[in-house]
């Protein structure tokens, strides 16, 4: 092979198109990873953004679904051989409320269970019971989220369900994966707290308490954080892409860095090479495979073909989710929670304190609005994870879900400015207002701050598109069999040897590895 003709050549050094040449490359492909931007991770990079000795997550922290994964049980041992390192919170995450009480999830069951009992003895009982079912749910529905959709290993995973577990059983998971967040919790629980704690995790995605196919993230997260607690990487997130990185190294895989891929070409019907901006071509004998949005990849990179039209128009219809906004915080002390100070020990407190404030949020995002009272997420990532600010100082990493991508107006009616560039900096002054709400003094404890807007978030990754942190809505429609597209749920695409993986393809966004690692075994022919 010439220098520049490769087995696979992967677009995109996101987490997905790493694990995918990985395992290609130790599996005997001579792959290429081609990445557009100077540094690997796409939406999993640690940056010093606020001030020397700082280092804020500058997207994902939570690494619960990459340690949960297939891919780092087959690749554990070599990845912490290249200096991967987690740390687990065994405080995982609470709910703060407007009435200075709050509720929260720690990785001992007893205690978290003696919490709720405090908001309903009733529910301590059923989150016991509910914890007791998930253990032995849990190997099936993970089986189920690790599998191609559709595909023979799926209906097998289906069968050994109903044989273990009867044909009611998959009745219920069938309304479960159907429910909304409302629905399955009210049908579960009585205190509003413990609801409001549990159906925050929908909006970790694009599921608002009255969204359909909402239900299962939040019971998923809230058990498995129960029952494993919350992974967070050593120092930064980014040990997993530099262990991923020294790996694929280590098995004669090729990363390029700043090599933007301008367009995927054909030759006889097949994908047959990328051009690269600048003009070089890379050659893939076996495979292109696109770590990116299909929007990006039929949109942009591959040629326009009339014999594709149903396709292409259906993926110009693959929908973005809600914008993102991250707000980097470098602290001289932890939030001085009025709730109580115990939440200083938690790696997420959420600020979402029931049903009305997330579906306001929500409805106000998607209608084009910046929410009154946005919907956070407030990380303590040095609660966790000391090494990552200067000792005794902290970072705060703010996630505000969900906010419109394009803006038409403010809920509020106190921003005027209706592009990102001139309204991201009073939004987020509108953010820290109402964390001081529920942690007074925290603007005296700022030493540095660092904004980025949705807008920011797709500069920095082109596959955030409108800063949707996810790479296109979860609803049901774009889920399971119709993610990307009904017929194309299982990376294969109308052009011949081109493939697509990534957080727009099943099993989704999230650093779970599943489409990368789902491909490759297919492509490599392994188990
Ligand atoms: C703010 C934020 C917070 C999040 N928090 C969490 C969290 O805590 N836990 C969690 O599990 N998930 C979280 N997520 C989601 C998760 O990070 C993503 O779903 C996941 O990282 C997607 O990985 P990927 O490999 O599919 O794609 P990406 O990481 O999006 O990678 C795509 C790559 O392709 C590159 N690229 C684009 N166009 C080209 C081109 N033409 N040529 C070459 N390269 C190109 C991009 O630069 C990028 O590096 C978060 C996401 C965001 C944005």
């Amino acid at each position: 092979m010439s220098n520049n003709t490769y087995d696979a050549i992967i677009v995109g050094a996101g987490h997905n198109g790493l694990v995918a040449a990985i395992h290609l490359a130790s599996k005997g492909w001579k792959v290429a990873v081609v990445e557009g931007a100077d540094e690997p991770g796409g939406s999993v990079k640690t940056r010093e953004v606020t001030l020397p000795g700082f280092r804020h997550d500058l997207f994902a922290t939570n690494l619960s679904l990459f340690a949960g994964s297939p891919f780092f049980a087959a690749y554990k041992d070599k990845l912490i051989a290249h200096g991967l390192g987690l740390v687990t919170a065994e405080d995982c995450f609470a709910s703060a409320f407007a009435d200075d009480t709050w509720l929260g999830v720690s990785k001992d069951a007893a205690v978290t269970a003696k919490r709720i009992a405090q908001v309903s003895p009733r529910d301590a009982e059923r989150w016991r019971a509910m914890l007791a079912e998930f253990a032995s749910d849990a190997p099936h529905l993970f089986a189920l989220l690790g599998v191609p959709m559709p595909s023979w290993a799926a209906a097998r995973v289906v069968w050994n369900m109903s044989r273990a577990k009867g044909i009611s059983w998959i009745g219920d998971l069938l309304r479960l994966l159907l429910s909304s967040p409302r629905e399955f919790l009210d049908a579960q629980f009585e205190s509003e707290k413990l609801k409001a704690m549990m159906a925050v995790w929908g909006m970790h995605l694009d599921f608002a308490p009255d969204v359909a196919g909402g239900a299962l993230f939040p019971y998923l997260e809230s058990m498995a954080d129960q029952s494993f607690g919350m992974a967070f990487g050593r120092g930064g997130a980014d040990t997993i892409i530099s262990a991923m990185v020294a790996c694929l190294k280590g098995v004669g895989g090729e990363l390029l860095l700043g090599r933007a891929v301008e367009t995927i070409e054909q030759a006889d019907g097949r994908a047959s090479s990328v051009r690269l901006a600048g003009g070089e071509r890379l050659t893939a004998k076996r495979a292109v495979i696109a770590n990116l949005d299909p929007r990006l990849v039929f949109g942009k990179l591959v040629a326009k073909d009339e014999r594709r039209a149903a396709f292409d128009a259906k993926v110009a219809r693959f929908r973005s989710g809600p914008g993102t906004m991250m707000i980097h915080l470098a602290l001289s002390g932890l939030p001085d929670w009025k709730a109580g100070a115990e939440l200083q020990r938690f790696a997420y407190v959420h600020l979402a304190p029931g049903y009305q404030v997330m579906s306001t949020a929500y409805a106000d995002a998607m209608s084009g609005l910046l929410p009154r009272e946005p919907v956070l997420v407030v990380g303590q990532p040095t609660a966790i994870d000391p090494s990552r600010a200067p000792t005794g100082k902290h970072v705060l990493w703010v996630q505000v879900r969900v906010l419109p991508s394009s803006i038409r107006g403010d809920a509020a009616g106190t921003i005027a400015a209706r592009h990102w560039d001139e309204a991201k900096e009073p939004y987020a002054d509108r953010v820290v207002a109402l964390i001081e709400r529920y942690a007074p003094g925290l603007s005296d404890k700022v030493l540095g701050r660092a904004v980025m807007s949705p807008l920011d978030l797709e500069r920095e990754n082109p596959n955030l598109i409108g800063g949707d942190s996810l790479s296109g809505s979860h609803h049901l429609d774009q889920n399971f069999l119709f993610r990307p597209v009904f017929g194309w749920s299982r990376y294969a695409t109308p052009v011949k040897g081109l493939y697509m993986v990534g957080a727009s393809t099943w099993p989704g966004g999230g650093l779970n590895a599943g489409s990368g690692f789902m491909l490759a075994k297919m492509l490599a022919g392994a188990p």
